[in-house]
């Protein structure tokens, strides 16, 4: 059976995760949050002290990575365990940054997110599907924002929350992110030659995720 692959890759903070869960619920797709993946290996980094990239190599073959799909919504499991509610601090988004640059991790992940995409109706999202996962993905869609509004809807978030970090600091984190994924060796960030740009600054969600959803509904048509 022929499935349905629509690859959505930019950078951080963009709203790339929100935005493909809400499409893809409404088109009856699995989303793929790839980011997740290398948060899940960043997580181990963390727990095992090895977030070097020789220490990482070395720890690979013990990273059990899979992803499950409970009432369409997914779930990571690291070895067995599942950490979905343990990758998004500040620490592990630095570590996945990290470990995401060596390009064995990459490798390591590359073949699943392949087979995924080859066994579902999907939306994968990222920073390399649309160049390296999916080069012939039916759609693909670089979803960007400028730095700025990225850093102030994330602060905007978490300001409520206890510790919350300060716009500058969420900032610099932002552009740190952006700088590792634009400029590393193997897979760096980039828009796909054939891939549609969205830039969202001065966009609402509904407003995104309804031209999202119309994009891809052309596409199938
Ligand atoms: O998208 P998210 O911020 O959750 O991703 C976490 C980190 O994983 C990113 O900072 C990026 O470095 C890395 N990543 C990647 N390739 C992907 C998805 C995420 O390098 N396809």
């Amino acid at each position: 059976m022929k499935t349905v692959n629509i690859a959505i890759d930019g950078p951080s903070g963009a709203g790339k995760s929100s935005i493909s869960k809400a499409a893809a619920k409404e088109l009856g797709f699995i989303h793929v949050d790839t980011g997740a993946m290398y948060r899940a290996i960043g997580l181990y980094a963390l727990r095992n002290d090895c977030t070097e990239p020789e220490q990482i190599v070395q720890q690979l073959e013990k990273i059990h990575i899979e992803l499950k799909f409970i009432g369409g919504v997914q779930r990571v499991m690291l070895c067995d365990e599942d950490v979905t509610d343990y990758i998004r601090s500040p620490e592990v988004s630095m570590a996945a940054s990290k470990v995401s640059a060596v390009p064995e991790v990459r490798k390591h992940l590359l073949d699943l997110q392949k087979k995924i995409a080859s066994e579902n109706n999907i939306i994968m999202d990222g920073r390399d599907i649309g160049t390296v996962v999916l080069p012939h993905a039916d759609l693909k869609i670089f979803l960007t924002a400028s730095a700025e509004e990225r850093a102030s809807r994330r602060y905007l978030e978490l300001r409520e929350k206890p510790g919350c970090p300060s716009y500058e600091e969420i900032l610099r984190d932002i552009q740190q992110r952006d700088d590792n994924d634009m400029n590393r060796e193997t897979a760096p960030l980039r828009q796909a030659e054939d891939a549609v740009l969205v830039d969202s600054s001065n966009m609402g969600f509904h407003e995104v995720v309804e031209h999202i959803t119309a994009l891809i509904k052309e596409t199938l048509d």
